[in-house]
C-alpha cells in the first residue's frame, strides 16, 4: 500500500511537470500575437511614408512645371498667348495647392500611424513582461515538483527493497495495465472494476494475511477496515 501511495504521488508530480511546457506555450501565444500586431502596424506606417514620398515627388514636378510656365510668360509674344499662359499658371497653382493639402493630410495619417506603432510596442512590452513573470513562477514550481519527484523516487526504492520480488512483479504488471495496482474492496465490491468478490476471497481479505487479487481486473485488493485496524 505504501508503494501504491508513493506511485500515485509520483504520477501526480510527473503530470504537473509535464504540464509546464504546455502552459508556457499557451501563455507565450499572447506575446506572439502582440509581436504580430506590432509588425502589422510597422508595415502600415511604412506604407503611409511611402505614399508621402510619392506626393512630395508629385509636388516637386508641379513646382518645376509652374516655374517653367512663369518663365514662358516673359516670352509671350501676343496678348492671347499671354492670357492663355496666365490661365494655365492659375490652374497649375490650384493643382499644386491641392497636392500640398494632401501632403498635410498625409502628415496627419503618419502621425496616427506612429501612435499605432507606439501603442503596439507598449502592448508587446506588457505581454513580454507578463510572460516573463509567469515563466519565472512556472520554472520555480517545476523545480519544486522535480525535487519532490526525486524524493519520491528515493522513497519508492526503499519501499520496493522491502517487498518480495514475486509480489513486486505482480504489482508492476497490474500498475502498468491500470495505472493503479492496489484498490480498496468495499463490502464485496472491487473499487477498481466494481465486480463482486467471491465469499472465499472476501474472507481471505478480512483475515488480512494473504494477498488477494480481483479475479476480474487482477488488481491487488485491501479492506480499508482491516488496514485501519492494524496499520503496518
Ligand atoms: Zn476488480
Amino acid at each position: 500500500m505504501a508503494l501504491g501511495d508513493v506511485d500515485r504521488k509520483r504520477a501526480e508530480a510527473q503530470s504537473l511537470i509535464d504540464a509546464v511546457p504546455r502552459v508556457l506555450a499557451s501563455r507565450s501565444r499572447n506575446s506572439r500575437e502582440a509581436q504580430a500586431t506590432l509588425e502589422a502596424c510597422q508595415a502600415k506606417l511604412k506604407g503611409f511614408r511611402t505614399h508621402l514620398k510619392t506626393l512630395e515627388l508629385d509636388l516637386a514636378d508641379r513646382e518645376d512645371a509652374l516655374s517653367k510656365a512663369n518663365g514662358n510668360l516673359l516670352n509671350a509674344k501676343t496678348n492671347q498667348e499671354y492670357s492663355l499662359l496666365v490661365a494655365e499658371i492659375a490652374r497649375k497653382r490650384e493643382e499644386k495647392g491641392a497636392v500640398e493639402e494632401r501632403i498635410l493630410e498625409q502628415y496627419e495619417v503618419i502621425k496616427q500611424g506612429e501612435q499605432m506603432v507606439t501603442d503596439a510596442e507598449a502592448g508587446l512590452e506588457a505581454a513580454k513582461s507578463e510572460y516573463g513573470g509567469f515563466e519565472e513562477r512556472a520554472r520555480t514550481e517545476l523545480a519544486g515538483h522535480q525535487k519532490e519527484l526525486e524524493a519520491l523516487d528515493e522513497r519508492r526504492d526503499q519501499i520496493r527493497r522491502s517487498i518480495e520480488a514475486e509480489i513486486l512483479k505482480i504489482y508492476d504488471r497490474v500498475y502498468k495495465a491500470h495505472g493503479e495496482a492496489i484498490v480498496p474492496c468495499e463490502g464485496s465490491t472491487c473499487q477498481g472494476c466494481f465486480s463482486t468478490l467471491t465469499p472465499n476471497d472476501r474472507n481471505r481479505l478480512l483475515s488480512g494475511r494473504q494477498l488477494v487479487f480481483c479475479k476480474a481486473c487482477q488488481r491487488i485488493l485491501y479492506m480499508p477496515e482491516v488496514v485501519h485496524a492494524s496499520p503496518s
